[in-house]
């Protein structure tokens, strides 16, 4: 028996165009979605068509004037926004907030049983937007308004969300490291040799959130065993010991070894695996219900093989 595994995606979210030398560029989700067509994928799938998210759920997670500038940066037709590395368009804004409707119409889905876990193929990306500045390709946190509305919209005491993207989330650890009810573990490349530069082992949240925040850097050139070992012996029984109501993963596939961003050497099979242990846990933990957010991956051939395989990882029972 198969799930019902939902899949956002939107021609629209091709519009917004960080400039012709970016590597975070439309024709990452036009390669995913060609796959997903081409591969039959779609005929199992549970399409879900997102509208833009309501500006609410966006502060409740970004300062208002933040958005406001950003929308004003987008209006004025400015290039760049706050960081050389976020280049914007006119419609940059718009299409960000369409990245959140993403997230927000996948877990109206789940909730309402529509289906049981789904992917987002969204972007803008998300995790390394923070409270008040644009970082990284990303200027809202897709994920961490996901996680807010699954637990003030549905009720959801606990939310976890495991972070494979090859760079650390400093956005989504900030917002959420004096929370106690949503968990952030992220694997990624050791923040001395790879950018953000956050995500040390020792920062583990603060305050009340103490011990809710797990960082796994990881020296460049680890490959699929060391990433596998962290997540069977760390990662897993910290999530088995949180018990979320829900599992979120912020999912960058650029720590494979084709990725030109980054010095990972994983594999196919290793994100697979990484996948099919985690809906395992999420099997017998929280009813599977799973949200994957694409963030980061720039090999096209890599990002389609990979998002392929996660929907058929999603899609079994
Ligand atoms: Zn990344």
């Amino acid at each position: 028996m198969k799930n019902a595994t939902g899949y956002v995606y939107d021609e629209r979210y091709l519009r917004h165009d960080p400039g012709s030398w970016h590597p975070e560029r439309p024709d990452r989700l036009r390669a995913i979605h060609r796959r997903v067509v081409l591969s039959d994928l779609i005929k199992e799938l549970q399409w879900l068509h997102p509208v833009e998210a309501p500006m609410a759920w966006i502060t409740r997670v970004h300062d208002a004037d933040y958005v406001e500038r950003f929308r004003q940066a987008c209006e004025k037709q400015y290039t760049i926004f706050q960081s050389p590395d976020n280049g914007i368009c006119a419609e940059s804004f718009a299409i960000a907030r369409l990245a959140v409707g993403g997230v927000l119409v996948a877990c109206d889905a789940l909730m309402n049983g529509e289906v049981t876990n789904a992917f987002c193929a969204v972007r803008p990306p998300g995790h390394h937007a923070e409270r008040a500045q644009a970082m990284g390709f990303c200027f809202f946190n897709n994920v961490a308004i996901g996680a807010r509305y699954l637990q003030e919209k549905y009720g959801l005491a606990r939310v976890a969300i495991v972070d494979w993207d090859v760079h650390h989330g400093n956005g989504t650890q900030h917002l959420f490291e004096d929370d106690p009810t949503v968990m952030y573990i992220s694997l990624h490349e050791d923040p001395s040799q790879c950018y953000p530069g956050t995500g040390t082992k020792k920062e583990k949240g603060v305050g009340a959130g103490l011990g809710y925040t797990l960082n796994f850097p990881f020296p460049p050139r680890s490959g699929d065993w060391d990433y596998l070992e962290i997540i069977e012996e760390e990662v897993i029984p910290a999530l088995a010991a949180f018990r979320p109501d829900c599992l979120m993963i912020s999912a960058g596939f650029d720590a494979h070894a084709n990725d030109p961003l980054a010095h990972m050497r994983l594999s196919r099979e290793g994100y697979a695996r990484m996948g099919r242990v985690l809906a395992a846990f999420a099997k017998e933990y929280c009813q599977f219900r799973v949200i994957t957010v694409l963030e980061g991956g720039y090999n096209l051939e890599v990002l389609e093989d990979c998002v392929e395989d996660h929907l058929h990882i999603l899609l079994s029972s």
